[in-house]
């Protein structure tokens, strides 16, 4: 894939960037494994002390950082914009809770003093998705640079002004040189990244084959990856619900991002006994959706990343309906429209065990299923590969209690949409991927556990 900036809403090529050759390459690793050297010596304070600047950066420049975003990938300014101030909480976040994280911990045992000390790994490696380009890469450089750790970032293709950006909020900041680094480089690299010596550990946010293809490079070299990949997230509505609130939130968690989140609501499964009028309802909010420019402050639902992400989706929805689906809304995309837009989608009827139904829709679309009893929703939800989160409505205090022990997946929201926040843990299970960003977990993912012992 070329590396440019292609705007979505209308197709133009805005900028190209020539890749970074092998010299240039190797000439940043160098970089980067001298920088971890020095860094590696500062202290938590220093640390804490560019990475709140980089949180002032970001608030002070939020408009410009996310017109880049929605002019790269399409999203609606004004989530762009919540994007910024999201990394800008995680950057305080871990400024102010690193230390106390990664402080000694002291175990009894038959030494004098015996602890555990938490150390940085030294080069990490960010292969990073364009569908929250600043966010992704936020959470993953703030715990990681807390640690002692360097991040060497790359980026998607279609967003390199948004990696660009995001190193030179860290150079602005005052990491020291060679902190973190953005390689424009593409896909096929990476491989080579990994059998780097200085290349010490590697986290990818995006798809399955991608997962799989640093998992296997990484695996060559022993080196530890967390992968975060995609998701099918069930969205249960059970029949003493408070049903005007799951609708709203139901439109809200499928939509966000034009319908582009690994955490997004996809299946709709919902008791028999409220289906019609669920149904009823999400189809009034679906169609009063404002399709149009990500730019406008109005726009509820901006365009698809990529031609190919449009292709697949609507590719997806004509499988879903051979394979007995019912389209109640949108279906095709946009004829004779500029840009990647595809309209909200509502498939009904979609028998639960044919494969399209355990596929991930990455864009507006929603498979609506209709279940007789908590049993069926729960067998329902844990039909795909995937696992990672679900959003489950209820006011019954025994059937949530069945939903958060049932579920398999890596988060479950009770009467709300599953959504990242930098104090609990994000991650998956399955086919999901395995590790755990932000929180108090997340900063583990990338030390080296020491055992100390004493005499
Ligand atoms: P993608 O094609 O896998 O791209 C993600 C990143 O991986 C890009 O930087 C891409 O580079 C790189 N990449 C692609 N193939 C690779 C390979 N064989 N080896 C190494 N790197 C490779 O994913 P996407 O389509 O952009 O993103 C959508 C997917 O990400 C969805 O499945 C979504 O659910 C998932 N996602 C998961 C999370 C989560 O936290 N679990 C968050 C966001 C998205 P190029 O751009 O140069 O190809």
């Amino acid at each position: 894939m070329a590396i440019a900036t292609i705007n979505p809403a209308t197709g133009e090529t805005l900028k190209t960037f020539e890749p970074l050759n092998d010299a240039e390459i190797a000439a940043k690793l160098d970089l980067a494994g001298q920088a971890f050297e020095q860094y590696r010596k500062t202290n938590f304070q220093k640390r804490s002390h560019w990475l709140s600047k980089a949180a002032e950066i970001l608030e002070q420049e939020k408009a410009d950082f996310a017109k880049v975003m929605t002019l790269e990938m399409g999203k609606p300014f004004k989530a762009a914009v919540s994007e910024v101030e999201k990394c800008a909480f995680v950057c305080r976040y871990y400024a102010e809770h690193a230390a106390e994280f990664l402080a000694d911990v002291t175990v009894n045992t038959d030494a004098n003093h015996s602890f555990v000390r938490y150390q940085p790994l030294g080069v990490i490696l960010a292969v990073m998705p364009w569908n929250f380009p600043f966010w992704q890469v936020f959470r993953f450089a703030a715990p990681a640079l807390m640690a002692g750790n360097v991040g060497l970032l790359k980026h998607a293709s279609n967003v390199p002004q948004c990696a660009l950006a995001i190193e030179d909020i860290f150079q602005r900041a005052g990491f020291p040189q060679g902190v973190f680094q953005t390689l424009l480089i593409g896909a096929a690299k990476v491989a080579d990244l990994m059998a780097d010596d200085r290349v010490k550990a590697a986290t990818l946010t995006g798809s399955e084959p991608a997962g799989a293809s640093l998992a296997a490079a990484a695996g060559k070299q022993l080196k530890k990856t967390v992968l975060e990949l995609g998701g099918s997230d069930p969205f249960i509505v059970l029949a003493s619900a408070d049903l005007e609130a799951a609708v709203v939130t139901a439109t809200t968690a499928r939509m966000l991002n034009n319908g582009q989140s690994c955490i997004a609501a996809k299946r709709f499964i919902v008791a028999e006994a409220i289906a019609d009028k669920f149904e009823k309802l999400l189809l009034e909010k679906f169609k009063a959706l404002k399709i149009g420019d990500p730019m406008e402050p109005d726009t509820d639902l901006g365009p698809l990343a990529t031609p190919g992400i449009l292709e697949d989706l609507d590719q997806q929805v004509q499988v879903a309906v051979k394979s007995g689906g019912k389209v109640l809304t949108g279906g095709h995309s946009l004829a004779n429209h500029p840009g990647n837009f595809y309209p909200p989608t509502i498939i009904i009827d979609i028998p639960p065990d044919t494969p399209i139904a355990q596929e991930e829709f990455f864009g507006p679309v929603a498979l609506l299923f209709r279940v007789p009893d908590i049993d069926a929703a729960i067998k329902l939800a844990n039909a795909t590969p995937f696992g990672l989160g679900a959003s489950a409505w209820t006011t019954n205090d025994q059937e949530r209690d069945r939903l958060v022990e049932e579920i398999e997946a890596g988060a479950v929201f009770i009467n709300g949409m599953v959504k990242s926040d930098p104090r609990l843990p994000f991650g998956g299970i399955k086919r999901s991927g395995y590790g755990r960003e932000l929180s108090i977990q997340g900063i583990h993912e990338f030390v080296n556990v020491k055992t100390v012992w004493v005499k």
